[in-house]
């Protein structure tokens, strides 16, 4: 059998621990096989990035955006153990913020649904995508310790000189400060891949902040998602039989459990964080959620929505048999190449990325499947698998 070929190269970018080990399985075992992989690899791997002071990071983002579409390892997100067991030069950032700072969007986060795995949630019968915004908030912020009694103030001041300040706090004792920012740009740009994604999908949209709380900051995202909406969207959405809904972010915690699914909830980039987490783990498991960056540009970097299981590298480098799930990273990069492949106008590409979800999901189905999902499925009579034989047998099945 001749080899699929890919004119333009995908953005290949590795990182750490497990899913370091599960990206090499799944090209040896599910991709090299039957494509010739063009890629342009950057070694996102902790000790590269302490070694190149990160600038691989930055590098690997500028290749997306030549290239257009990336494909993501997990990486670790360095803090203090970290900076003892890689002797590291200093506390990195983390890549993805690095990442969705240099390419701004938005990040969407939809659960794989497979027969036998059911939603904690009961009434949840749909998935429900977390549309993430992907820029500055608390993940941009400059933080202060406050050592005692003084004042912390905002200062804003113009290009003439101009200056504008707003108290923050009296402190009469030691405490805590936080500045954070956000652009209208972006709040926009996150607006508007939210309003396409919903059209994409047909599926309405939800949005919620605490402006009632935020009276300028929260309240700015809300009224610009309400002027682009109805100057650029609201005729569209109409056509499509879909509606977009704001609310509060308690009240639409409260519906979210009660609802169906089927729509896509935007959330600020911190609410975004903690919600996904939660949304995924309700569908079955972390390691069934895919993530898409959607720049405004067209750039596209698809991963796994889970970190690089910490727990299961050191069970295998123990030489301990492990059960690390690695759908979401094989529907990472079944995401990048079918999104190459539409790009390209290479259908091989996009009908190969279809098979391959397909030889997942029916594997898991059969029966066939790792300890996380042998643990919550309806299903009789499943064999739990190790990681790579898990791997082999979505491969049985593809080559079928
Ligand atoms: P994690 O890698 O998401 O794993 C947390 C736990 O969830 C695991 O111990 C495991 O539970 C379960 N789990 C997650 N993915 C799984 C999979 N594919 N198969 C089976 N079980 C899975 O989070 P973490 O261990 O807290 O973080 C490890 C590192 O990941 C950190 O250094 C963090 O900075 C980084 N991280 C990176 C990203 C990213 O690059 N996108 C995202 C989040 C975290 P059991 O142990 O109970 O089996
Ligand atoms: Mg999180």
């Amino acid at each position: 059998m001749d080899k699929i070929k890919m004119t333009t190269p995908l953005v290949e970018m590795d990182g750490d621990e497990m899913t370091r080990i599960l990206w090499k399985m799944i090209k040896d075992e599910l991709l090299e096989p039957f494509i010739e992989l063009n890629t342009e690899y950057y070694d996102l791997g902790l000790e590269y990035r302490n070694e190149t002071n990160d600038q691989v990071t930055v590098d690997s983002a500028n290749a997306t955006k030549k290239y257009g579409v990336a494909v993501k390892c997990a990486t670790i997100t360095p803090n203090a153990a970290r900076m003892t067991e890689y002797d590291l030069k200093e506390m990195w950032k983390s890549p993805n913020g690095t990442i969705r700072a240099m390419l701004d969007g938005t990040v969407f986060r939809t659960p794989i649904i497979v027969k036998g795995i059911e939603p904690g949630v009961k009434s949840w019968k749909k998935p429900i995508t977390i549309a993430r915004h992907a820029y500055g908030d608390v993940y941009k912020n400059t933080e202060m310790v406050i050592p005692g009694p003084g004042k912390v103030e905002l200062v804003y001041t113009a290009e003439d000189g101009a200056e504008v300040r707003e108290l923050v706090h009296n402190y009469t004792k030691a405490g805590v400060a936080q500045g954070m920012h956000n652009l209208d740009d972006s709040i926009e740009s996150f607006a508007r891949s939210c309003f396409n994604y919903a059209l994409d999908l047909k599926q309405d949209l939800w949005f919620a902040t605490k402006d009632t709380i935020s009276k300028k900051y929260d309240h700015t995202f809300k009224d610009i998602f309400q002027e682009i909406y109805d100057k650029e969207y609201a005729d569209k959405f109409e056509e499509a039989g879909i509606t977009y809904f704001y609310t509060l972010i308690d009240d639409a915690v409260a519906r979210v459990m009660k609802a169906e699914g089927g729509f896509i909830w935007a959330c600020k980039n911190y609410d975004g964080d903690v919600m996904s987490d939660m949304v995924s783990s309700a569908f079955g498991s972390l390691a069934m959620m895919t993530s898409v960056l959607v720049s405004p540009h067209g750039y596209y970097e698809y991963e796994a929505a889970h970190g690089t299981v910490q727990r299961h590298y050191y069970k295998h480098l123990k030489g301990e048999e492990t059960s690390t799930n690695s759908v979401a990273t094989i529907f990472a990069w079944t995401g990048a190449l079918r999104k190459r492949g539409e790009l390209d106008g290479n259908t091989e590409l996009m009908e190969f990325a279809d098979k391959l979800e397909k030889a997942t999901i029916s594997t898991i189905e059969s029966g066939k499947m790792t300890k996380d999902l042998a643990l919550i499925t309806t299903l009789e009579n499943v064999t739990v698998l190790n990681s790579e034989d898990f791997i082999k047998e979505i491969r049985k099945t593809l080559e079928k």
